[in-house]
């Protein structure tokens, strides 16, 4: 069941769902600057009604790994106060703190709510294509050696032979993971793989590994299905905002919009309420690389069908 509307806290009542218990609703709340994030008067609408119904709601997100405002747990939380969400219940979640579910580490407090709701605010994405209910699961609601463990596969690697020493790399990589030796020193424990580097670099010698995208993106869509699986007693509640649409995702400071305003759209099945986000924003002309979302959506399908909830 997909329902696409504005008026999204009331809509919510609609989708046959049990939000009560704890319910964790996972969101992103921003890097600092960005404005295009979900705002905290339309989280409060969304807690409002799972209070009414009986629901205990609380806010959760995990840090990064990109070394920013919100790589540290205090860091976040400091940000979450200034983007104005101070007035909930926030948990950013430790890294310390999981639930092993196939090899992927859920943070602990997502793994343990009784209720999830997933509000995801779509983006264009730099790994694919398109960000919203399966990126939030995936890379949002794991610790960090699980995000590592994503990444991993769409890292660069490095060819010393083609490399002129011109440096470009070094200087185009916005988390440190560069740095000048003879040649480059590429250290990527935390490279959330943005391929800045690669496409500084025109020698070739900074470039993705082979079938970089095939393993990268199963084990994006893998780490998705670990975390849906936990929520399957209809427990969990799916909403893509598809406004304020942006180039990037919120861990950008700013960044240009793509599309119009659309509303929400929210179902219990994340992979369908992802699909049907793609096609409005598809049939809006949004400008999203589609040729990498297709790829990711094909292979999410893929994986979802393999292992049904
Ligand atoms: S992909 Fe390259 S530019 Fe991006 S963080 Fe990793 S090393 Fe740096
Ligand atoms: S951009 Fe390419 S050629 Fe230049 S230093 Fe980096 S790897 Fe070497």
């Amino acid at each position: 069941m997909v329902i696409l509307g504005y008026r999204i806290y009331e809509d919510i009542g609609d989708v046959p769902v049990d939000l009560t218990g704890r319910v964790a609703i996972k969101l992103h709340m921003g890097e600092l600057g960005n404005p295009n994030h979900i705002q905290p008067d339309e989280v409060g609408k969304m807690a409002d009604k799972i209070r009414e119904n009986g629901g205990e709601p609380f806010l959760v997100d995990t840090t990064t790994l990109y070394k920013k405002g919100r790589f540290t747990k205090r860091g976040y939380e400091e940000l979450a106060k200034r983007h104005g969400f101070g007035r909930f219940e926030v948990v950013i979640a430790s890294d310390d703190e999981w639930k092993d579910v196939d090899g992927i580490r859920i943070a602990k407090p997502i793994a343990e709510a009784d209720a999830l709701l997933l509000l995801s605010h779509v983006t264009g994405h730099i790994l694919t294509g398109l960000g919203a209910a399966i990126k939030n699961l995936a890379m949002g609601c794991v610790v960090k050696e699980s995000k590592r463990m994503i990444h991993s596969h769409m890292r660069p690697v490095y060819d010393e032979r083609l490399c002129t020493g011109c440096g470009s790399c070094v200087h185009a990589c916005p988390n440190g993971c560069l740095m000048f030796g003879r040649k480059v020193i590429l250290d990527t424990r935390d490279c959330p793989a943005c391929g800045r580097c690669i496409g500084a670099c025109t020698t070739g010698a900074m470039r993705r590994p082979p079938k970089a995208e095939i393993h990268g993106f199963r084990a994006f869509a893998l780490a998705a299905r670990a975390v849906a699986g936990q929520f399957r007693n209809g427990n969990m509640l799916c909403v893509n905002s598809l406004n304020k649409v942006t180039e990037r995702c919120d861990c950008s400071s700013n960044s240009p919009r793509v599309s119009k305003d659309m509303g929400y759209i929210c179902g219990s099945d994340p992979l369908s309420i992802d699909l049907e986000t793609a096609r409005l924003l598809r049939e809006a002309k949004a400008r999203i690389k589609w040729d990498t979302w297709d790829k990711f959506s094909r292979i999410s399908r893929a994986v979802f069908s393999q292992h049904p909830t």
